[in-house]
This record gives C-alpha cells, structure tokens and sequence, in this order.
C-alpha cells in the first residue's frame, strides 16, 4: 500500500510552540524566585484577560498609566483598556498620539514640525510632562521592555526615563509585556540587541512616524551603534531589573507572549 504520508518540512508551528515552552518554563522559574511573576500568552485576548483579572484582583486599582510601546499598539492593549476602563479608571497615557504622529496633548498638527505660537507649545508641553511625571504614582504602569535574559533580568534603555523609573519604583504595580523576540541569553546580549536591532528601529520609526530628528544619530545612518552621545539619543538610561524585594512581591508581573513583538 502506497504511504500518502507527507512530512511538511515549511510548516515549524510544533517546534516553535516547544521552543517557546522550554524557554517560558526556565524563565518563570528564574523571575519568580526573585518574586517577579510571569504569564504566559499566545494572544492580545491572552494579555487582555491576564490584565482583566489581575485589576478584578485588586479593587484598589483607580488609575492605570501607559508608556509607549510598539508591543502594546500591536496587541491593541491601548485602545482594549481604553474603551474597557475609560468609564470607571482615569487611564493616563502621556505618549499617546494624535492622527498626525504628533503627541495627542498638542492636537492634530501638519506633517512634520508644529507650528503653534510659542506660549500655547508651552502650556501643552507643560500638560505634557505633567501627565509623564504623574504616570509614575500611578495604581498601575503598563509597559513594554527592549529584552529579557535567560538569566532572569528585565532590560530596557529610556531617553526620557519614565519608562525604566516606572519600572523601578513609582507604580504601585508594573506589568510588562514582551514578545519571544525579547528573549536573549545573558545582560551582553540584551545590551547588544538593544543598540543594534531596537534602537535604531525604533528611531527611524519616530523619525518617520512622528518627524523627529532621529536620522542624524549614527546607528541609523549605519545600522550599527557608535556608542555616540549624540542629543537625539535616547540611549541614555540603561536598567537592568533581575527581582523585587520582598516588600515589593506583588509589584512586577510580566506577560511573555508566544509572538515576535515590537523591536
Ligand atoms: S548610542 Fe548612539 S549610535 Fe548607539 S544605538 Fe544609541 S543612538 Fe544609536
């Protein structure tokens, strides 16, 4: 009898998924014996429901702040806690953005440079980082990260610092939501990864999405860090999380999510 059997040598589903089991089940491990908890997810529904009961958990929850992340938009995160908890939270989201790129703070302006009177600039701009620096007591941070080790360490590099100070102390809670793309070996990997793929990435996507001037800084012209110390660097503030202390138990939970996310 003829074997109809065929192997499917292009389709990799089973070994990812096992890939990304092995790698989750060593990482949970890792973080949660210095008391940071981790979840694992296959979906933006999966990080949803994991943010719904931990906030159901905790009645205590008012105010839930947001800092930027490519990961977020992709999981729809944003607008799902938006629409879900505008009513009944005050949901902070200082970078959110306007239709035009622009921050959402100074209205829909014209591609490229605003051209508001200087003093309206101020106020806005002022509201601005009001609203950054208010994000950081909030009940609730929801961010993104540039890596994860294998070692157990959460490693993400901030220009401004209001993501990476959120992550330190602030927030009353953080959750954090990665993409198995985050995963890397050890803090030289992760630092790697960060100069040389996210960074640069992520300036050219501020550079063409929201007109900054992000073109000028050397890893985008070569696609390789200089370690420069250029102004439009946002490589200043490197943090590196591997725990919480006791008293801070419940404050870190981090969502690993069975996709490649953001940068
Ligand atoms: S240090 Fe400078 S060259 Fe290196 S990634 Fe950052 S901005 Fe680019």
């Amino acid at each position: 009898m003829m074997n109809t059997f065929k192997v499917d040598e292009t389709n990799l589903i089973e070994e990812f998924d096992a890939q990304f089991e092995h790698q989750f089940g060593f990482l949970k491990k890792k973080f949660e014996s210095r008391r940071i908890h981790c979840y694992p997810a296959n979906s933006g529904e999966d990080v949803q429901d994991i943010i719904n009961q931990f906030i159901f958990n905790r009645e205590y929850i008012k105010e839930i702040s947001f800092s930027d992340s490519v990961t977020l938009y992709q999981l729809g995160i944003f607008d799902y806690i938006r629409n879900k908890y505008g009513e009944s939270h005050s949901i902070n989201e200082p970078l959110e953005r306007s239709d035009s790129g622009h921050y959402k703070v100074y209205g829909v302006n014209p591609k490229g440079r605003m051209n508001l009177p200087f003093e309206e600039w101020k106020k806005k701009h002022e509201l601005w980082y009001d609203n950054v620096r208010k994000s950081l007591l909030s009940d609730l941070l929801i961010i993104g990260a540039n890596a994860i080790t294998l070692n157990g360490e959460i490693v993400s590099v901030d220009g401004l610092g209001n993501r990476v100070s959120g992550m330190i102390f602030g927030p009353r809670h953080v959750i954090c939501v990665v993409g198995k793309n985050k995963i890397v070996t050890n803090l030289e990997s992760a630092v790697d990864r960060v100069h040389n793929i996210a960074a640069p990435l992520n300036y050219i996507r501020h550079a063409k999405k929201h007109y900054t001037k992000h073109e000028v800084l050397p890893c985008v012209k070569t696609g390789k860090c200089l370690k420069c110390s250029n102004p439009e660097s946002a490589c200043m503030n490197t943090v590196v999380v591997r725990g919480q202390i006791h008293h801070h138990a419940d404050r870190i939970h981090l969502i690993v999510v069975n996709q490649n996310l953001g940068f």
